[in-house]
């Protein structure tokens, strides 16, 4: 993101804070990131080894693991301003692959990429794996593979609070509606709503900031991204509608290695058979408001054992 971006996004997300602190009534959700006593310690599988993997032997011989995510999501993926600090459902995420691969916490770094610029990081070898409300889907695959499901999202719309005309997709048309480049939810919008307004930002924070100062009537993506933004802005922002797709999120991994992909499907397993997954979803997402829900089977494509 460029520098202007990038201040524009803090900008806004300190914006949100403040509005919901000003604005915030008894039982509003609070406004800070997950409470770190409340987050497991995920236990390092020191004995691990993946020499199949040139992914993980590069990041074995170099110290460490770099990890791509967002930093403006809301309860997903959010760096504090103040301190770097990235926290959300997503890094618990990192967290818990970083672990089962044999990397302790001090041995991982994350690296803020935006949407459109995943598959090429991963391509480049800029980081190891993505976690970042990555959806899987045939087209991507043909750049990157993907270990997951580790969750089901789905597109929605957030509007202003005071919004009366618009209830689902069916209402955008000649209303301009905010999404990021290189998105699934942009690429919908384009071809399933042709009537709507398309605009095109780096970031979902920058969409939302166009939305509160009334440069759009709506921001389209999956409800995740947008129920944290609205549950940090309860006075100002809601979701309309239903959701109107399914959004598997999945760790995106280099392509052809298959045998990292495959350990880090084996790793989400695991992560949701000893309750981490759940503890982790209920200290982070689940303060925007919805109950774990029971996670997907992942997919193991390509390998004749799926789920
Ligand atoms: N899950 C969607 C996607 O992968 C939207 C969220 C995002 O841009 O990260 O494109």
């Amino acid at each position: 993101m460029p520098r202007t971006g990038r201040r524009l996004a803090a900008l806004t997300l300190a914006a949100v804070a403040l509005l919901a602190a000003a604005c915030g009534k008894e039982g509003s959700p609070p406004v800070k990131g997950p409470r770190p006593e409340s987050l497991p310690a995920y236990t390092v599988d020191t004995g691990f080894r993946l020499p199949d993997s040139p992914t993980w032997r590069a990041a074995k011989s170099r110290g460490h693991l770099t990890v791509g995510v967002k930093e403006d999501q809301p309860y997903l993926g959010e760096k504090d301003p103040a301190t770097g600090v990235y926290s959300g459902f997503d890094i618990e995420i990192a967290k818990m692959m970083s672990a089962s691969l044999g990397f302790a916490p001090g041995t991982l770094a994350y690296r803020t990429i935006a949407s459109a610029n995943r598959e090429t990081a991963l391509q480049n070898g800029q980081i190891d794996y993505y976690v970042g409300t990555y959806t899987i889907n045939d087209l991507r695959k043909k750049q990157v593979g993907f270990a997951g499901p580790y969750y089901i999202a789905g597109q929605s719309l957030l509007v202003r609070k005071d919004e009366d005309d618009i209830h689902g997709p069916q209402d955008l048309a000649g209303k301009r509606v905010c999404s990021v480049a290189g998105s699934t939810p942009l690429r919908r919008l384009r071809k399933d709503y042709p009537k709507a307004v398309a605009v095109a930002y780096d970031t979902y924070s920058i969409c939302v900031d166009n939305l509160l100062s009334y440069q759009v009537a709506a921001v389209t993506t999956d409800d995740t991204i947008l129920m944290g933004f609205a549950a940090k802005a309860p006075d100002e922002l809601k979701l309309a509608g239903r959701p109107f797709s399914e959004e598997p999120y999945g760790i995106g991994v280099p392509r052809g290695d298959t045998a990292l992909r495959l350990a880090l499907d084996d790793a989400i397993e695991a992560h949701e058979r000893n309750g981490d997954w759940k503890k982790a979803y209920d200290a982070t997402l689940g303060r925007s408001g919805v109950p774990a829900p029971k996670p997907p089977a992942v997919d193991r494509y390509g390998t004749g054992r799926s789920a």
